[in-house]
């Protein structure tokens, strides 16, 4: 692909500075679009027909849309998850798929501790209470939390992101630690002297359930009502991974006759999270508006990445992260008649 260098174009949505559109003209000419809605959705249409590159966050893009985009060559989302777009199409197409793995971690790490702490020690609900000036006397067992320290952490899906909440709880905070994933991890063993469960027993034992699975077919609705009632009544849920991978109504009543404690959510199964849904006002339950990476820091690192994903797929040095390497590696091969 590296001779056609120059002849790209680009069309690059949402959250990319001036900085990044600088670095993307260098190697092509960029349509950019701030948002996509109605009022310019002919225009995008229009940019993304000639594009043979696409970059952005929470990019909106169809079976349909892509059957438009004949030239397109390139996937670049500033995202580590991709269940937002349509994978099987990609692939059918032969369209590479980057993502920006790594460099927001720790960040989402963060994010669960946080709602690890919140939920445990009703720091939302609490803060409130002085916030109304209904802090009036000492505050009694009614408004006791439940430690964090020592409890047991059961991590469903050690990946990145749950191996670095798995740190955290671990050694910050001596949590035992409880696991499941695809595979095992025997770093994790050896490290934090985790162990692997299946899904039931980790329900069944942890204190603190943190979801960071992906959200495919398989994880659609992992944790429903047979799930929650798996779950200790004392514990809580806490999910940065997606919405979908718990059934949100399910969850509610579980929630709201105390078959569990308390939830901490950073992801909803629609967002952003109805105004009318009970989860934004449930004295248990902990949100947060899908703030997992959302840091100055590391959504920089992630739109650097994902500009550099595409421009090295576009120029022939490499993608640093592709979703769908066996397509890539197809791609390579017919351009160079192999
Ligand atoms: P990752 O490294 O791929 O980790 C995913 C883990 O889930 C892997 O350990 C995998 O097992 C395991 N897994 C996959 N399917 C499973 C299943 N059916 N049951 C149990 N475990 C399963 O991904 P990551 O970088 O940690 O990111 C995880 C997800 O977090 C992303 O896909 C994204 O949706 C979400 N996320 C959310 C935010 C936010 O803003 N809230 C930010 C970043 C990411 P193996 O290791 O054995 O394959």
């Amino acid at each position: 692909m590296a001779e056609q260098t120059k002849t790209w174009r680009i069309v690059a949505v949402r959250r990319l500075s001036k900085a990044h559109l600088e670095a993307l003209s260098e190697v092509a000419e960029v349509d950019y679009f701030e948002n996509v809605d109605e009022s310019n959705r002919a225009d995008f249409m229009a940019a993304l027909s000639k594009a043979h590159g696409l970059i952005g966050g929470k990019l909106d893009l169809d079976e349909a849309m892509l059957a438009e985009a004949s030239a397109l060559q390139v996937v670049s989302t500033i995202s580590v998850g991709y269940d937002h777009l349509p994978l099987k199409a990609i692939n059918r197409r032969g369209i590479l798929l980057c993502n920006t793995p790594d460099v927001l971690t720790e960040t989402t790490a963060d994010t669960a501790f946080a709602l690890i702490m919140a939920t445990q020690r009703r720091l939302v609900e609490l803060a409130n209470l002085v916030r109304e000036g209904e802090w009036k006397t000492h505050i009694g067992r009614e408004h006791f939390g439940v430690d964090v320290h020592g409890k047991t952490l059961g991590i469903v899906g050690a990946g990145r992101i749950g191996a670095a909440i798995a740190r955290r709880g671990a050694l910050g905070f001596e949590m035992p630690i409880l696991y499941t994933a695809a595979s095992s991890k025997p770093a994790l063993e050896r490290d934090l002297r985790a162990q692997r469960r299946d899904l039931d027993g980790l329900l069944a034992e942890a204190d603190i359930v943190c979801l960071s699975v992906p959200y495919n077919d398989a994880t659609h609705h992992l944790i429903d009502a047979d799930a929650l009632a798996r779950m200790k009544p004392s514990a809580a849920l806490v999910n940065v991974a997606r919405g979908k991978v718990v059934d949100e109504p399910a969850l509610i009543e579980a929630l709201c006759c105390g078959r569990i404690r308390a939830a901490g959510l950073d992801v909803f199964a629609e967002e952003p999270l109805p105004a009318d849904s009970p989860l934004a006002t449930m004295d248990n339950v902990v949100t947060t508006p899908h703030i997992g990476s959302a840091t100055h820091e590391t959504r920089e690192a992630m739109a650097q990445l994902a500009v550099d994903n595409l421009v090295g797929a576009l120029t022939g040095s490499g993608p640093l992260n592709a979703v769908n390497e066996d397509v890539w590696r197809r791609t390579v091969a017919e351009a160079k008649g192999v």
